[in-house]
């Protein structure tokens, strides 16, 4: 016979045509952002045959919305940058909890691989000299943000999408992962099922790359995209390897408050690394009453000094709207919860008393057009409203800082779904750079131990492809049951309220209950109709991982009882020296229905490294 497959173009196999479809590769990648592509770059060009797996349009990852830049110390407009105080602002970030090893070899290798994308074909801003530019965001010492005004993610993603189907990568878009495959201890492939036709596919491989993204969905208010339901993190836990840093979740400072349909769209920290500040309903410029204790020596306590910053950063402290994430959405949800907030509930984001026109423009056109269009709003004219916005989490697999190899044989995971690279906070920025850096690794290191393996490649199980269907089909099994739409409504706005950006004890309590019943309910929901295109049945797969990843969030939050970087305690609001020196690591429990928590001491940094927090 010679039917070609659709996408890859390869013969297929007689199954294809009817039913299960099957592929071999070396190297599954699963996720076509900034981290998979990468990853699978790296391995094709390591010799390893590599397919990526997406479950939307290639080109349509959430690297793509990301807009104000790749952090990395190139130096082009603070020669005095470097690796190491890159490497110290990161782990000042995220409160000294984040993986040394992984700060260290992302501040080492960021600006290789931006120059590399450059030498791709990427098309950054440039200085007034022509070298790649640079911009401010919070938590940095320099102006790092290597940009495309504020479409960064869009040119990252066009680069690395041209490069990857130039080197003849298949790829397989519209198609979901719902298992993971083992044989023993070992990856042997992946399961999952065509979006459009809901068919089943089976790629055979022994190194599977997770790089699915994150979570937010799981929010009500969220800057993230209907991908994000955490499926890499739940895929990985149900193959046996560990999460941590999952109380951690960042709330971006400033998402849109209005209009309702648009609630939580990011609005780029840009806006305040360009000269943006936050005032609340009286006026006030109130970040200057929340500068803490830990960034004070850096960090400007007058607006004339404040102000100055932006014509001479070497000599002045940094102005207080560009802390870190962290500590801005803290201060911003204090002055709402004080009733100083706007008529829409958020704060004041003012670039037109300080910026031309032309200057805002040119510099945020998203920003611009995205207000413009969505809220009539003209930002170069008047003040934006804004509130926090669950955003990232720093929260994911865990793996070894060199290779990004999972604790489990042939599975690695990189970008927003791996964890440590953040700590308990991530400085804006360090997710681009940490994609191309660890995706790099990643795919190296996958295809160096498929190679490995020579003809001793683990086999996936007819039985567990059998169980992989049964569990997809599951949902059409019952009838009369609930629709999934209900449940994952009532999900987000019980995280939203209960595991948000304050937290409490008691409420974390109550959100496990919750979490309990909604698995409940969620055993029990039906859909209606047929496999072709159903997304009332997509969202009933994707709501397993989004309830075993909640689980996760709400239970390593009740366990922390300090506050650190994405995590706030209400009823312990002090940082605490003890919690500082371990992680809180999540496995699937026996049951295989929840998950165990345990702690874990932190690996200790090298006394070289040390210095850095001395002397810099
Ligand atoms: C609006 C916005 C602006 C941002 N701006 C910046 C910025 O300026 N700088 C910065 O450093 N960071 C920024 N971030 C964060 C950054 O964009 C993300 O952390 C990063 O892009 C994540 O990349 P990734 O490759 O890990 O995942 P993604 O780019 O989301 O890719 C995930 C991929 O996995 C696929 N996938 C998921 N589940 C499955 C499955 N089950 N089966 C098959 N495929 C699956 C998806 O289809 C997708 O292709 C921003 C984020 C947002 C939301």
């Amino acid at each position: 016979m010679s039917d070609r497959h659709p996408m890859t173009g390869n013969e297929m196999s007689g199954s294809e045509r009817g039913g299960l479809e099957r592929h071999s590769y070396d190297v599954v990648v699963i996720g076509a952002g900034g981290a998979g592509l990468r990853a699978a770059i790296a391995a094709h060009d390591a010799g390893a045959r590599t397919a990526i797996v997406c479950k939307s349009l290639l080109g349509k990852a959430h690297t793509v919305m990301a807009e104000g830049g790749i952090a990395a110390a190139m130096g082009n407009r603070w020669p005095e940058d470097n690796w190491e105080v890159h490497f110290r602002d990161t782990m000042r970030g995220g409160k000294m909890l984040n993986n040394w090893r992984m700060a260290q070899l992302h501040a080492q290798e960021a600006p290789e691989r931006v120059q590399e994308l450059e030498d791709w074909g990427a098309l950054f801003d440039r200085t007034e000299d022509g070298l790649i530019s640079q911009r401010d965001f919070g938590g940095h010492r320099y102006a790092r943000l290597a940009h495309v005004g504020d479409r960064t993610g869009l040119e990252m993603i066009r680069t690395l999408q041209q490069r990857a189907v130039a080197l003849g990568i298949d790829v397989f878009m519209e198609c979901t992962v719902t298992e993971l495959l083992k044989e023993g201890g070992s990856i042997s492939g992946a399961f999952g099922y065509w979006r459009e036709t809901g068919r089943f596919v089976v790629f055979d491989a022994p190194s599977v790359v997770l790089a699915t993204g994150g979570i937010g969905k799981s929010f009500k208010v969220t800057s993230n995209s209907w991908e994000y339901t955490g499926d890499g993190h739940a895929l990985a836990l149900r193959a046996g390897a560990s999460l941590i840093n999952m109380e951690f979740v960042q709330f971006h400072p400033t998402g849109m408050v209005w209009p309702p349909s648009v609630k939580g769209l990011l609005v780029t920290e840009s806006v305040r690394g360009d000269g943006g500040i936050l005032k609340n309903s009286e006026g006030k410029r109130f970040m200057f009453d929340y500068i803490p204790e830990f960034f004070k020596a850096e960090t400007a306590d007058t607006e004339e000094e404040a102000d100055r910053w932006y014509d001479d950063k070497k000599n002045n402290r940094r102005p207080p709207e560009l802390l870190p994430r962290d500590e801005v959405a803290r201060a911003i949800n204090s002055e709402i919860k004080a009733g100083r907030g706007t008529p829409h509930g958020g704060i004041y984001l003012d670039i037109a008393s300080r910026r031309s026109p032309e200057y805002i423009r040119k510099r945020l056109p998203s920003m611009y057009h995205q207000f413009k269009e969505l809220a009539d709003v003209d930002i170069t004219q008047e003040p934006m409203e804004i509130g926090p916005t669950c955003h990232y989490v720093m929260g994911g697999v865990e793996v070894d800082a060199d290779t990004e190899l999972s604790g489990v044989t042939g599975l690695y995971a990189v970008g927003e779904c791996s964890g440590g690279m953040h700590g308990s906070n991530r400085l804006g920025g360090n997710s681009l750079s940490d994609l191309l850096v660890f995706g790099r690794r990643a795919g190296e290191a996958a295809a160096s131990y498929a190679e490995g393996l020579g003809g001793q490649r683990p086999s996936v199980s007819e039985d567990d492809v059998k169980a992989a269907e049964q569990a997809a089909l599951a949902p059409f099994e019952s009838e009369g049951g609930e629709n999934p739409y209900s449940i994952q409504q009532d999900l987000q706005q019980s995280m939203n309220d209960l595991v948000g950006i304050i937290r409490t004890g008691q409420e974390l309590s109550r959100s496990l209950e919750e979490i309990e019943a909604f698995k409940g309910r969620a055993g029990k929901l039906s859909v209606e109709g047929h496999r072709q295109y159903n997304p009332g049945w997509h969202l009933a797969l994707d709501l397993r991982n989004m309830l075993l990843v909640s689980e996760c969030i709400a239970k390593a939050a009740l366990a922390r009882e300090e506050s650190r970087g994405g995590h706030t305690r209400d009823d312990f609001p002090m940082t605490s020296d003890s919690w500082g020196t371990k992680n809180l690591v999540l496995r699937l429990n026996a049951a295989g229905d929840g998950v165990d928590l345990a702690e874990q001491p932190l690996p200790v940094m090298p006394e070289d490294l040390q210095t850095y927090f001395e002397s810099k």
